[in-house]
Formats: C-alpha cells, sequence, structure tokens
C-alpha cells in the first residue's frame, strides 16, 4: 500500500484536545483546533475521497485527588481557552454508565488488590473542555493535506526509501533513494516518525543533539458500548488518569480503549521499528479493558480481542523536536511522542517559518524564532521545541492522544 499518512498516523487516536503541561503545547493545540474545526476551508479544497470530520465532543479531564489541576487551568486561563468545572453529581448526570469512585493508583488485572473496594472518590474537581474532541478519519486527513498541498505545486513520491543525506561543506544537497535516484534539495525535513533517529544517523547529526528520541511500542483496543449508553450518539473523550486509561467513541458504536501508561504497566521501548510485535496481546488487551472496567462497571468486554499496535517516537521528555540543526539545511519536525497528530495544521506554519528564516541566514539556535499563531493571539517562541534544550522537567513524560 504506498499513500499520505500510512506511517504510524494511519494508526493514530486521532484526539484533539487543549490541555498541555507547558503554555506552548496548550498554546499550539489550541491554535489547531481552529483548523480541525473549520477544515474545509484550512485545506481549501474539496477532496475527491470526501474532507475528514471533526466530532466536537469535547474532552472531560478525571484525575486522582492527589493531582493538582491548578496547573492546567492556568494556562488555559493564560491563553482564554473555554473550561468547565463539574461535580459529581454532573458527571453521572452526563456519564450515568460511570462511577465516581477512585481507582488510582491503576493497576494490572492480576494485581492481587485489583478487585479490593474502592474508598475514596475522584478528584472532585473534574473538567471538561469544550474545545475539543476527534477526527473521524486519520488517514483520510492526510491524504486531504496531500490533495491541498497538491493544489499549490507540492508532488508526492511514494513507495521510495532515503538511503543518504548527501552533504557538502556541512549543507544538505539532497537525498538518494534506495533505487538510485537523487532529488537535489536545499532543505529538507526529517519528519520520518518512529524512523526519525535513522534519519538523523544518516545525516550524521544524531550525537550533537540534546535531546534523542526513540520508539515506543503502543496497544489501543475496541469494545462495544455498554448497553444503557451509546458512544454513538452520546460519548466524549475522556482522559481518566485516576484509572490510567483514555477513551472515545469509534465507529460502530465501540469505545476505543487507550493507555495513559500508569506506573504499574513496562513501557516496551523497540530497537528496530521494522521489527516489532504488531498483535495486540492479551496482556495488555486486559489490562486496559479491566481499568476501563473499573469506571463503567457494565463495559462489555469480548472474547476476541480488538485493536491496533503502533509506535510513538518518543523524545527524551515527550515534548516534540520542531527545529534547525548543525547540518546546514536540515530540518527536524520529529519526537511527536504519540500526541502530536492533532498540531499537524500548525506544525506545518511553524517548520515553514524556521525554515525561511535559517535559509535566510538566521541563527535559530542564537535567537529562536517567534512565530504568531493564526487563529489565538499568542506569538509561539519555538525555542521550547530546540533539539538543544535541557529536559523539560514539568512535562507529564506520557500521554493520551
Ligand atoms: C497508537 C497511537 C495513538 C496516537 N494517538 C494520538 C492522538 O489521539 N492524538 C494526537 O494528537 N496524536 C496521537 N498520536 C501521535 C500521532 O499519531 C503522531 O504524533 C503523528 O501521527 C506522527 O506523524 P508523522 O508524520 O511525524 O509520522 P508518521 O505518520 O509515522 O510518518 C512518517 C513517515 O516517514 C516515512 N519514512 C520513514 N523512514 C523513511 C525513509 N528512510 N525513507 C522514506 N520515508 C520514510 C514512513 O514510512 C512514514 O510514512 C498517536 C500515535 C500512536 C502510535
Amino acid at each position: 500500500m504506498s499513500g499520505a499518512g500510512l506511517g504510524s498516523t494511519a494508526n493514530t487516536c486521532a484526539i484533539i484536545r487543549t490541555h498541555y503541561s507547558t503554555l506552548e503545547g496548550a498554546a499550539l493545540a489550541y491554535d489547531s483546533y481552529f483548523s480541525w474545526k473549520n477544515w474545509d476551508h484550512y485545506l481549501g479544497i474539496q477532496d475527491e475521497s470526501g474532507n475528514a470530520k471533526f466530532y466536537d465532543t469535547g474532552v472531560l479531564v478525571i484525575k486522582p485527588k492527589s493531582f493538582d489541576l491548578s496547573k492546567y487551568l492556568e494556562l488555559h486561563d493564560q491563553l482564554s481557552i473555554p473550561y468547565e468545572t463539574w461535580d459529581y453529581k454532573k458527571l453521572l448526570e452526563r456519564m450515568p454508565h460511570f462511577v465516581d469512585d477512585s481507582f488510582f493508583p491503576p493497576k494490572r488485572y492480576d494485581d492481587p488488590t485489583f478487585s479490593d473496594p474502592p474508598t475514596d472518590k475522584v478528584n472532585p474537581q473534574i473538567i471538561f473542555f469544550p474545545t475539543g474532541g476527534y477526527i473521524n478519519d486519520a488517514i483520510l486527513s492526510v491524504h486531504n493535506v496531500q490533495r491541498a498541498a497538491e493544489n499549490k505545486g507540492g508532488k508526492f513520491l511514494f513507495n521510495k526509501e532515503v538511503m543518504k543525506i548527501l552533504q557538502f561543506d556541512n549543507k544538505v544537497t539532497g537525498v538518494e533513494l534506495s533505487d538510485g535516484e537523487v532529488i537535489e534539495a536545499k532543505a529538507i525535513v526529517n519528519a520520518a516518525g518512529p524512523h526519525s533517529f535513522i534519519i538523523n544517523r544518516l545525516a550524521g547529526i544524531e550525537e550533537k543533539m540534546k535531546i534523542k528520541t526513540r520508539t515506543l511500542r503502543q496497544e489501543v483496543h475496541f469494545v462495544p458500548s455498554p448497553g444503557e449508553f451509546s458512544y454513538e450518539e452520546k460519548g466524549i473523550v475522556v482522559s481518566d488518569g485516576d484509572a490510567g486509561g483514555y477513551h472515545r467513541p469509534e465507529t460502530g458504536n465501540l469505545i476505543l480503549v487507550g493507555s495513559e501508561d500508569p506506573a504499574c504497566d513496562t513501557l516496551e521501548w523497540v530497537d528496530d521499528p521494522d521489527q516489532y510485535n504488531q498483535e495486540v496481546t492479551d496482556d495488555q488487551f486486559k489490562a486496559q479493558v479491566s481499568r476501563l472496567s473499573k469506571r463503567i462497571p457494565n463495559l462489555p468486554i469480548p472474547n476476541k480481542q480488538q485493536g491496533i499496535v503502533d509506535l510513538y517516537d518518543v523524545s527524551d521528555d515527550w515534548i516534540p523536536i520542531y527545529d534547525a540543526t548543525d547540518l546546514d539545511g536540515f530540518y527536524l519536525a520529529i519526537g511527536t511522542s504519540g500526541n502530536q497528530y492533532k498540531n499537524g495544521p500548525v506544525i506545518g506554519q511553524l517548520m515553514a517559518e524556521i525554515i525561511d528564516a535559517c535559509e535566510q541566514g538566521h541563527d535559530h539556535d542564537k535567537e529562536p524564532v517567534k512565530v504568531k499563531m493564526r487563529h489565538i493571539d499568542y506569538n509561539l517562541d519555538a525555542k521550547i521545541f530546540s533539539r538543544k534544550r535541557e529536559v523539560i522537567e514539568n512535562s507529564t513524560f506520557s500521554v493520551l492522544g
């Protein structure tokens, strides 16, 4: 198969949400939200395959009592991103199939204390962010972008592998493909997803980066909606840090169940992104689905496990790298750490402005480019996405999509 969006994006959960632990992260996501909301306008074309749809369901965030939500809310206040605070009553009115008990810390199904009765409730500050949701078809959304780019003169080449980054005098000159073809270029962007570290090694720049990337295997599962609540009609995106997972409606009145990588799960780092187990495992299916069944006691658990497996391209602090490099003309849009699909609309703008500035001789390392967001009143300092930054300690070091 060949086409746009068939890398790890093909298996993204495509959740659009604004709550991030840094101001820059929240700003990128909120600015992108407006492009998803007005997708046809953003594209400026109608794809012959149809344009992807944004399900503007909102995102509910449930945390344990120990979690301080004020940091998220301060960032939202600074950016004027709307949110509602729900109490237990409102939670159970809107999500009557839920229980409001706390299951923190999340456990695995085979933990001897997994079925112990809960002794507390979730954090009484339950936050609903109305400016979020999910995209119905991630591959279609990237096909839409391909058509929009072609409409402006962009060209796409599929089923070819970059084998060499050609360079002369510390400046890129092009790439060499697996069939020997050479494509000359003054600027090259590494956007190779989970293969990003391989391309950095080809370019010979990996050792000069303070922040590096590696690949993490992830499973996402599907289960039916509980009989009394149709996710197709009333479902919303839920980030349930208290129970250790996230979920959202999926086509066919299903629920898509993802993990927020709680401490009880072992992270599965992958050395070779072309060699990993692409099958859903019984163990992880049970772990993720049984945690959701705590929040939704009537959750039907099918015998036949359905789901998808793919890789995150994770940076050392789970914050992406959007940057120039020590090799002139070689740029990075990597380390998307399982959460940057939503920012696609604005990353294009960010990268274009970094590249334009650097190609005109600007030193982005010394004076990072500032990018004026198109939809919100915010000037983004791209410094936070530098490959040369120190690890950002207030990152969550995990994601929910
Ligand atoms: C299971 C899962 C769930 C996720 N959920 C969410 C979510 O809910 N919300 C969200 O915002 N984000 C989410 N993400 C993250 C998001 O999907 C990624 O950040 C994003 O899709 C990465 O896009 P990309 O274009 O950088 O990489 P990719 O889509 O992986 O594309 C990289 C491309 O580079 C190509 N390539 C690699 N090496 C070479 C080479 N040598 N020559 C030529 N081509 C090459 C690959 O074939 C591929 O086509 C999720 C990710 C996963 C895996």
